[in-house]
């Protein structure tokens, strides 16, 4: 439990010996924060070790437990991710005995799994990486050049963590594909299903989620988030003098928003960078006190000026409020807040662990309501149209996203278990 540094030092990664590995960073989203979930999850099978990392959500996870269940499979965790390896440790309906069968098993998976799964699976011989039919969450392949050693190949979720272990980027890994990776190289041993235009890459990932330096879908998401800045200028002008962005996750579009208005864009916030991300800290107190802990204003260019605030999305509105006071404090005479992503208003169930319904501030509130709120001179938000544009400009061909925590829209049917319940579902059996 904890931050890599704090789990992960020298002496407890010297002993791992071996030419195949798998890890996962875990950003619960069904299942609470706790060891039992922690993955990957490595279990004994017929054929040896299966372990595996699961980045996403499976949105018939408790169709798919129950099976496990009445099988006979005793669950230990609260985790869906858990499920899918029960799933991938039994050979499919009428599976010839007596050789693995991983790719058989893999698909017999994708045919019955549901919603968001990017996966890196562990075996003997080979690492699996598996991606959802819809493409909902990233995951690519990289290459390790040959340095005196064979070459080797790695899979993670984004590009930016190739580099810092000297991998060239190769490609995505297809949505509905199956790749592995052994001794002999990269093979694609199932290969996309879907049409580019009926994928639902999350649209999310470009506006806050992903690393401004990481490649989806060929463009780089700083390039996207300075042209969903460009676009809100456009689309929402305001009577200031500078545009400041708020560390680090809006400054793409800040910069876009100054280059398409004309106005100067500069510093007015400083950023503690040892302090996490805000809005997936566990109880709004902490997120609170994490503004004021993380931020603190430039006065040296925001005295007696008319800023204009760029955010890249507003989630529970309990950051943008504080962000506005700071900027005050420090002497801004005026700010208008500008938002490169349209008000966040339906949950996610496809593994970004926002907030539920009632906690999102869009959910309820109009936009001069959230104004008000937040204590802005003016709001406004890209439009859904404005923002979808801006992100399919730098693709070629044709490319589908989701974007249903502004629309509604989602690109799988919901259960009503899921949308009540949300990631505490499993959680009961606990107590
Ligand atoms: S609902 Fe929003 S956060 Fe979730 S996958 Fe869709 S775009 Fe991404």
């Amino acid at each position: 439990m904890g931050l890599v540094h704090q789990v992960f030092n020298e002496e407890n990664l010297s002993p791992l010996k071996g030419h195949l590995a798998i890890g996962h960073n875990r950003y619960s989203t069904t299942g609470g924060s706790h060891l039992r979930n922690a993955q990957p999850y490595l279990i004994e099978t017929m054929y040896g070790p299966l372990g595996v990392g699961h980045n996403g959500n499976l949105t018939n996870a408790l169709e798919l437990r129950r099976t496990l269940l009445e099988r006979g499979v005793g669950l230990i965790s609260s985790s869906d991710s858990e499920v899918i390896t029960q799933m991938l440790a039994a050979p499919p309906p009428g599976a010839a005995p007596g050789k693995p069968d991983w790719e058989a098993r893999l698909t017999n998976f994708i045919d019955l799994a549901e919603g968001a799964y990017s996966l890196v699976i562990l075996t003997r011989d080979a690492v699996y990486a598996v991606r959802d039919p819809l493409g909902l969450r990233p995951l690519c392949i990289g290459r390790i050049p040959a340095n005196g050693h064979p070459a080797g190949y790695v899979v993670a979720s984004e590009s930016c963590a190739l580099g810092t272990i000297d991998a060239d980027y190769v490609r995505e890994v297809e949505p509905g594909e199956i790749v592995r990776l052994d001794a002999d190289g990269v093979h694609s041993v199932r290969t996309a299903d879907q049409p580019p235009v009926s994928r639902a890459f999350c649209i999310f990932e470009y506006v806050y989620f992903a690393r401004p330096d990481s490649v989806i879908e060929n463009q780089t998401v700083h390039r996207v988030r300075q042209r969903l800045g460009e676009a809100l200028a456009r689309e929402a002008p305001a009577d200031a003098d500078i545009v400041v962005g708020v560390p680090d996750s809006a400054t793409p579009a800040a910069i876009g928003y100054a280059i398409a208005s004309g106005l100067t864009y500069t510093e007015g916030l400083t950023k503690n960078r040892y302090i996490g991300r805000t809005f997936i800290q566990p109880d709004d107190r902490l997120r609170r006190a994490g503004v004021h802990l993380k931020y603190n204003p430039l006065r040296a260019n925001l005295e007696g000026k008319r800023v204009v605030l760029v955010d890249d999305s507003i989630v529970r509105g309990t950051t943008a409020g504080p962000l506005v006071r700071l900027l005050r404090e420090g002497g801004a005479a005026e700010v208008h807040v500008r938002v490169s992503s349209p008000p966040v208003r339906h949950p996610c169930f496809m593994g970004i662990d926002m907030a539920r319904g009632e906690e999102l501030i869009g959910h309820s509130r109009t936009v001069e309501e959230i104004c008000e709120h937040i204590g802005a001179d003016s709001l406004a938000y890209l439009s859904h149209d404005g923002m979808v544009r801006a992100v399919q400009a730098g693709i070629d061909g044709a490319s589908g996203h989701c974007s249903a925590c502004f629309t509604g829209n989602y690109p799988i049917k919901l259960e009503e278990y899921w949308t009540s319940k949300e990631k505490l579902v499993f959680e009961g059996v606990w107590g």
